[in-house]
């Protein structure tokens, strides 16, 4: 069975072709650009035990559709290509960012749950709309696939209301759905049912903290293997810092920047979502860069890679006492999976928990490959695994279970 995956966003496509049978992906890729004239096309098809094939096309992307009917184009490619007709796509798999307080598990597409999706634009102004026109665009293109949403928000749903409460009054939440949602849940559960059968035992007998590390940063404690607290809230914006979010900051600051400052609220905005986080202290965003720049010497760098570690520290504290015993610790993310330093020092002095980093086996992920490697140095400590994500396998994965043996054409 072929499933395909698709992450629209605003002005691009990322996309992956699975072989469910084996769990492989076939060629991957990214639109971007769409709708300005430096529109660019990057193609991968995948082959095995090779680097794979490249085709990078440089054009004009007017629309999502163009762009999509381009990327089928090469799906069906003789030399770039991995299928020889479109019907042999069963699915697909979107990535929707809210799915509100509606979905607590992937759906099939229908009237319904486009609705549903457009009812909380409000919730997610950047993402949900994108997200409907790569729905919209798919229905069109892939007239006989079904259709699925696999929701960013889904995993968090199981957290209880003292946790995803706001202390604000409650009429916000019964009448305008304000409270944590958490984000980066395809991540999470993907990880953390990795971690379970690394350790070769049901996920529903573990306690586990889960740190997701890239642009986006953000935690989750899980209890019994389900979501008991998340770090990002009503929007991506809370927790820990982030490539360019400042994550917490006293609830007060706007009003601060507004009055004193004569900041307008999108200027504020732009502030704490692009302007922030790592960006906002050392000039950077990228990892890799910043961890160069404090190498070099770079005063600010090092205070950057302080304040960001600190955060997470703090937050495995807090997660340690929401689940009152701690099986396992998760790192993942372009940073999680890739900066020991960045690991050692997130974990550093928190001994008496039971988390204890061994510098060796910290150091091996490079020779690892795909594969999940644990770090912790005994083994009557805390489980530290270091996993690699897979956000598109699991929306896949999630795709194949929900569709099971249903017809194409039952929708
Ligand atoms: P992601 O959003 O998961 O792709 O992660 C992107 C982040 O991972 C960026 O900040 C990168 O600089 C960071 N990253 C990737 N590789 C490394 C590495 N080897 N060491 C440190 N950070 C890395």
């Amino acid at each position: 069975m072929k499933i395909l995956v698709i992450n629209t966003g605003s002005s691009s496509i990322k996309y992956q072709l699975f072989d469910m049978d084996r769990q492989k992906a076939l060629s991957s890729g990214l639109a971007e650009k769409i709708g300005e004239s430096t529109g660019k096309l990057t193609h991968i098809k995948h082959v095995e035990k090779e680097t794979g094939l490249t085709k990078v096309i440089k054009e004009t992307i007017p629309d999502h559709r163009k762009g999509l009917l381009k990327i089928v184009n090469l799906l069906l490619d003789s030399k770039y290509g991995s299928i020889k007709e479109k019907s042999e796509i069963r699915a697909i798999g979107h990535r929707v960012v809210h799915g509100g307080e509606k979905f607590q598990a992937p759906a099939i597409i229908d009237r319904g749950v486009i609705t549903a999706i457009k009812k909380n634009i409000p919730l997610a102004p950047l993402h949900n709309p994108s997200n409907l026109t790569g729905i919209e665009v798919a229905k069109t293109i892939f007239p006989d696939s079904l259709q699925v949403a696999v929701f960013d928000t889904a995993f968090h749903q199981s957290i209880p209301p003292k946790a995803y409460l706001y202390a604000l009054p409650y009429e916000l939440y019964e009448k305008h759905k304000v409270r944590r949602y958490g984000f980066h849940g395809t991540s999470h559960g993907y990880v953390a049912q990795k971690a379970a059968d690394y350790l070769s035992k049901p996920l529903s007998e573990l306690n586990m903290i889960t740190i997701h590390l890239g642009n986006g940063a953000s935690m989750a404690a899980l209890k019994n293997g389900r979501c008991a607290d998340t770090t990002m809230g009503m929007t991506p914006l809370e927790g820990l810092v982030m490539g360019t979010r400042c994550g917490d900051i006293d609830p007060a600051l706007p009003f601060f920047l507004a009055n004193h400052l004569k900041m307008s609220l999108k200027e504020i905005d732009d502030l704490v979502n692009k302007d922030s986080g790592l960006k906002g202290i050392c000039g950077t965003n990228d990892m890799r860069e910043v961890i160069e720049k404090k190498n070099a010497g770079e005063p600010m760098a090092k205070t950057a890679l302080e304040i960001y570690c600190y955060r997470i520290k703090k937050y495995i504290g807090a997660y340690f006492a929401v689940l009152e015993s701690l099986d396992c610790l998760v790192f993942t993310g372009g940073i999680g999976e890739n900066a020991q330093d960045i690991r050692a020092l997130c974990c550093q002095g928190l001994t008496k928990l039971g988390i204890k980093i061994d510098i060796n086996k910290n150091k091996s992920r490079g020779d690892m490959g795909n594969k999940t490697i644990q770090i912790n140095s005994s083994d009557n400590e805390v489980n530290i695994l270091v996993v690699p994500t897979n956000e598109e396998l699991k929306i896949a994965l999630e795709t194949k279970e929900l569709i099971g043996s249903r017809s194409r054409l039952e929708t």
